[in-house]
């Protein structure tokens, strides 16, 4: 990965929408008020910086520095993951948090953008130490979050685990608040708050903490529908075999790499194996894996469990066999000659220097931020379809709102139920970003950024 600034890629894709926008408007009242609201949304509305000293387990104090950004709110409370890695940086959180407002949007939830962060790398942390760590950061952020406010989800290296911590933090400062203003000791009890709506505050829970079915996979499951959507318009899938219908026989015929092997590249992985792609390549931070036959994601993540790393893990239909595949490196990955390209991993994974050699012919963005403008240009012009960040991976906020709502309304909804509306959605958007692209002529990341900036400036006026 390079040193390419988040936030500045954003801007960038902001401004060529912006571009699009401004083509079509006549009037000069009209561009004038479209440029002033344009430039509100180059900066996020609140940062909010905390300090958390955490005690180790040996007894010394480490002082950690946290982050969340609340971008913009005109479509409802702020949404967004919180992250925790060595790298985060508050210009990531930035581009994250405008990636969130702008998803969200796209994927038409009643939800504007924010994101936090945590320098950390919890990998170095006892579970004791990511717990402190974890209750410090809630304690922190208790007062600037809430179901009409703001409303965190996990996102790397976070989990539903972790949102419980969070939860119960956020529930104890409002217990705590009562008390004081009461002024009474015999306050609400944690279990009241606990079955009130204060659970929507925070999603992607485990499920006996309010969590929905389906969120845990949600990222995945939605990036399928969106990939499944555009091969469609694309008619890929009708240039590789004759027949249009689809079936499991078509999918096959595609090959898949895909960078990252974490909650979104394993489920994406499980969603394409089991519709019948081949997924020929994985990889984790430590490197990835090239297995011709296509891999079978579920042994490949029992195996990697196991050994600890991905190399080895060779495993194909019902078998690990070290004779079927080979160990590759993330640069090799990515410039394998497959199909179709799953960057699942981080932000700046194509850049200028790669883009040139990548083979793919689809790029399906399931990270956010994993291709900077310049690399967009290239492949552009290499006519490398990309299906943007804010459109493939917008499936996990989408439950995530879905969880919102059944917490809120206290109801508690089947997976079925779930993953049809998950399946509607996608479709539907995927449809409407595919539209845009046709109308104005432009890559689909534009024509999304269009779709959502025409949303949320009409909530802005
Ligand atoms: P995760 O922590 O579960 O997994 C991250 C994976 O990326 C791990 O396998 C890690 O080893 C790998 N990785 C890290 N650095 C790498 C590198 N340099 N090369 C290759 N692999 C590398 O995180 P996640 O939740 O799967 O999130 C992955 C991406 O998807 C992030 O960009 C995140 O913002 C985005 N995303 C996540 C969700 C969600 O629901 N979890 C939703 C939307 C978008």
């Amino acid at each position: 990965m390079t040193g390419n600034n988040p936030f500045t890629s954003a801007m960038a894709q902001l401004t060529k929408a912006t571009t699009i926008l401004e083509q079509r408007v006549t009037s000069t009242e009209i561009r004038e008020r479209l440029k002033q609201k344009i430039e509100q949304l180059r900066q996020p509305k609140r940062i909010i910086n905390v300090t958390l000293p955490v005690v180790m387990d040996d007894g010394t104090q480490q002082i950690f520095q946290g982050y969340r950004v609340q971008f913009n709110n005109a479509r409802g409370p702020y949404k967004g993951g919180i992250r925790y890695h060595p790298n985060v940086s508050l210009d990531e959180v930035k581009a994250l948090s405008f990636w969130m407002a702008m998803k969200c949007a796209v994927a038409d939830l009643p939800m504007g953008g924010g994101k936090g962060g945590v320098i950390v790398d919890p990998k170095s942390l006892s579970e004791k130490e990511l717990e402190r760590l974890t209750r410090a950061y809630g304690k922190a952020i208790a007062d600037v979050v809430g179901p009409d406010k703001d409303v965190p989800a996990p996102d790397v290296n976070t989990n539903g685990v972790i949102m419980g911590w969070m939860l119960e933090e956020f529930i104890k400062s409002k217990v705590h608040t009562v008390h004081k203003v009461k002024n009474v000791t015999n306050v609400k009890t944690l279990q009241t708050f606990n079955s009130s709506q204060l659970r929507a505050t925070f999603t992607g829970k485990r499920i006996e903490d309010g969590g929905s079915e389906g969120r845990e996979e949600a990222t995945g499951l939605g990036g399928l529908y969106v990939l499944q959507t555009i091969l469609d318009k694309l008619e890929l899938q009708s240039s590789k075999v004759k027949s249009s219908s689809k079936s499991q026989v078509q999918n096959k015929q595609f090959t898949v790499a895909i960078q990252g092997f974490g909650n979104v590249g394993y489920n994406i992985a499980k969603f394409l194996y089991e519709s019948g792609f081949r997924v020929v390549a994985v990889s984790d931070s430590k490197g990835g894996i090239y297995v011709p036959d296509g891999i079978n994601p579920e042994l490949t993540l029992e195996c990697k469990k196991k050994n600890g790393y991905l190399a080895g893990c060779y495993c194909s239909g019902s078998v690990c066999d070290l004779k079927k595949g080979k160990q590759i490196s993330n640069a090799e990955l990515l410039e394998l000659p497959v199909d179709i390209l799953v960057p699942s991993a981080l932000e700046n994974a194509i850049t200028k220097e790669n883009a040139s050699k990548i083979k793919a012919k689809v790029v399906l963005e399931m990270a956010n931020g994993p291709t900077t403008p310049e690399a967009d240009i290239i492949l552009y012009k290499r006519r490398i379809p990309v299906i943007p960040d804010i459109l493939s991976n917008s499936g996990g906020v989408s439950v995530s709102a879905f969880e919102w709502e059944q917490n809120l309304k206290n109801e508690h909804w089947s997976k079925t139920k779930v993953n049809e509306k998950l399946k509607a959605k996608m479709e539907k958007q995927a449809g409407s970003v595919w539209d845009a692209s046709m109308t104005y002529k432009t890559d689909l990341r534009t024509a999304a950024f269009v779709v959502a900036l025409e949303r949320i400036l009409k909530a802005m006026s």
